[in-house]
């Protein structure tokens, strides 16, 4: 179950936010649970989160270690953090700032051999849902954001469908919906990869996930867990999702 925080919540916010949450859930057995500040809050969020059932992602990365790359973070310094996890490829991250499926499959294989957990990120439009595009954005989204990854790399993955209309807007896809979409991911990712990293892949759905929506999509066959954005700027609510009905 991750949060995705987005441009929200100061340093000194995402610590009080992580100390709450994580005093709140406890220990969690039945899921891993991930905050994603933005990099001013990183060091925050790890330092509050040491000994809890709570780790942190950074919500995006560069590829090169260091160099004149104005503006950007390197796989080494997140990790110099403490930082475990990064989201790669989010829609807003497409949409909004340029990023090409070429460059989202340099990132991940760049935190990969730094010993950072990808959570990549697809989905398509919704032009490209009504226009019957659906399956062709995310084979192509999948096959060239996991170009460069090996099939024995698959436990170290997680990918996220968040079919982009989903996002923020309230609009949640019908658990059916999700899990048609992540089921053909699934075969995607044996096609890219092989069938028992398939299998072993974490797909998590995101778009508008609430506490009461998370339980119906979990029951779905291969819905792994959530990306979630404007409810986890809440404990209470973040904290519900996480212990979503089982
Ligand atoms: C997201 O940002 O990844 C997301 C799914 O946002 P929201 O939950 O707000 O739709």
């Amino acid at each position: 179950m991750a949060g995705n925080w987005k441009m929200y919540k100061t340093p000194a916010e995402g610590k009080t936010f992580v100390r709450s949450l994580a005093q709140r859930i406890g220990t969690v057995e039945h899921a891993v649970v991930v905050v994603a500040p933005p990099f001013t809050g990183l060091s925050a969020a790890v330092d509050a989160a040491l000994g809890t059932s709570v780790s942190v992602a950074a919500q995006n990365v560069f590829w090169d270690e260091q160099g004149a790359f104005t503006g950007e973070i390197s796989p080494p310094m997140l990790t110099s953090l403490g930082v475990r996890w990064v989201i790669i490829g989010h829609s807003e991250r497409r949409l909004l700032f340029g990023e090409t499926d070429q460059g989202v499959a340099r990132k991940v294989r760049a935190a990969l051999d730094h010993g950072l957990l990808p959570i990549l990120c697809v989905g398509e439009t919704e032009e490209e849902r009504e226009a019957g595009l659906t399956e062709e954005r995310l084979a192509s989204q999948v096959s060239k954001g996991l170009a460069d990854v090996r099939p024995d790399e698959a436990q170290l993955l997680t990918l996220a469908y968040e079919p982009v209309w989903a996002i923020g807007t309230g609009k949640t896809a019908t658990p059916e919906i999700a899990q048609e979409a992540i089921s053909f991911v699934r075969g995607r990712v044996a096609a890219a990869l092989d069938p028992e990293a398939a299998q072993v892949i974490r797909i998590l759905y995101g778009g508008s996930v609430k506490p009461d929506n998370i339980g119906e999509l979990m029951v779905q066959a291969d819905i792994d867990g959530a990306l979630v954005g404007g409810a986890s700027l809440d404990v209470e609510s973040f904290a519900a999702i996480v212990e979503y009905p089982r």
